[in-house]
């Protein structure tokens, strides 16, 4: 692997002979072959696969599993033997997405997981642009020699470690980008109602149900063909955003109740729930996916963060509007990253001293991020949350 990673870089810094290309008909997706690669072309890799592993990111999100179980089930329609495999648990609200109950997890299942990646020729990651995204499992997919393939909408991908990748970070979702790829380089007419529902339910979760990431109009338009081949948008809603767990409604009353903290000087709110709110709750896993967008609901928040505790390791959430970068501030402050407009990061240290730090690194972001982006967010008037309070109270 490392002597393809330089071979791949000495490429990529090159003038000629570039192993990007632009997708058909979507000028925003780079496509990269490798050069050194396995296969170059996506038909081509599938055809010849006996047998496909599909891999969705640790804690997959609703775009994860919607792009893993779209392109199963796409596969299972043109008779390829495929399996979905995910490093830990999702939500209970995403479990019909997996129709066949057939995809495993590395967390309950890691020898079976071995034996499937053994006997794997074909291995597609989906939705995330990293393998160390798979947590524990990272060490089974970067030892894997077969044909890889990444499809996915995170900033930054690591390229060399595929044989063909498929980037797009202006998408909503890798769904989306799953939708474009379909279409340009395999079968549309493959793409049934539960294929359809699948990518749906990716762009409606990762579009926090159309409220960012979707001005473009060609998501419409895929969504509009989606219909057109079976897919309910209403049956996919109910079956997403109406069938949350008791416990995920109850941790939501905790942060918004005792675990929020609103800092209107920094145009900041965050929300935290230690290991011993998890417990009280009877967290179960995806309980809290989603819950740090309440902060950014807040009329002149304009960033907004999460922290969540358990067993002595905090993951965060961190959600932005405009041109308020925490992909930086992930990057900068707690070696994260993600999008420009949402990103997390993992702290090992206690919860007092990673929300201390959070705080710590307020003013500085706020005097080079998030002050200018709102100036100009005020500018466009974008928000009433950016009526400044004197004009508020005239009103
Ligand atoms: P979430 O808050 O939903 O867990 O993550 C938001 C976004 O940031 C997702 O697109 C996710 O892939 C990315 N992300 C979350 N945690 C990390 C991290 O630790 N490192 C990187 N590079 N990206 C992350
Ligand atoms: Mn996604």
């Amino acid at each position: 692997m490392e002597n393809k990673k330089e071979e791949t870089k000495a490429n990529l810094s090159g003038a000629t002979g570039s192993p990007f290309r632009s997708l058909a008909g979507s000028p925003s997706c780079q496509v990269f072959t490798n050069p050194n690669g396995r296969c170059q072309n996506l038909q081509e890799a599938i055809d010849r696969a006996s047998n496909i592993a599909i891999v969705g990111h640790n804690n997959p999100d609703g775009d994860a599993v919607g792009a893993t179980q779209a392109l199963y089930q796409y596969l299972l329609n043109i008779g390829k033997n495929a399996k979905v495999i995910y490093p830990n648990h999702f939500a209970q609200n995403l479990a019909w997405m997996d129709l066949q109950q057939s995809s495993i997890n590395y967390q309950d299942h890691p020898d079976e997981i071995k034996t499937v990646m053994q006997g794997c020729d074909l291995l597609f990651v989906m939705d995330f642009n990293r393998v160390s995204r798979t947590e524990s499992m990272a060490p089974v997919l970067k030892e894997k020699d077969c044909v890889r393939i990444m499809i996915d909408h995170h900033l930054e991908p690591e390229w060399q470690d595929f044989d063909i990748a498929y980037s797009d970070t202006t998408v909503s979702s890798t769904c989306e980008l799953l939708y474009r790829v379909i279409h340009a380089e395999l079968n549309p007419d493959l793409i049934d109602s539960h294929v359809s529902n699948c990518l749906y339910a990716g762009i409606s979760t990762d579009t926090g149900s159309f409220s960012y990431s979707c001005r473009h109009k060609e998501i419409f338009e895929a969504i509009a063909d989606l219909i057109s081949r079976g897919l309910d948008t209403v049956k996919v809603h109910q079956n997403i955003f109406d069938n949350f767990s008791e416990s995920r409604m109850r941790l939501l009353g905790c942060c918004l109740g005792d675990r929020l903290i609103v800092k209107p000087e920094y145009n900041t709110a965050y929300m935290y729930l230690s290991d011993a709110d998890m417990q009280k709750y009877n967290y179960q896993a995806g309980d809290t996916e989603g819950i740090v967008n309440y902060g950014l609901s807040i009329a002149g928040v304009y960033f907004a963060a999460f922290f969540t505790q358990r067993n002595n390791r905090i993951r965060m959430s961190f959600r932005s509007q405009g041109d308020i970068d925490v992909n930086i501030f992930a990057k900068e402050n707690f070696g994260g990253g993600g999008h420009k407009n949402a990103s997390g990061g993992t702290s090992y240290e206690s919860l007092e001293a990673t929300l201390a730090k959070f705080e710590a690194a307020l003013p500085a972001f706020y005097q080079n991020s998030i002050r200018p982006a709102v100036e100009k967010l005020k500018k466009t008037g974008y928000n009433p949350g950016c009526v400044p309070p004197e004009q508020e109270q005239d009103q």
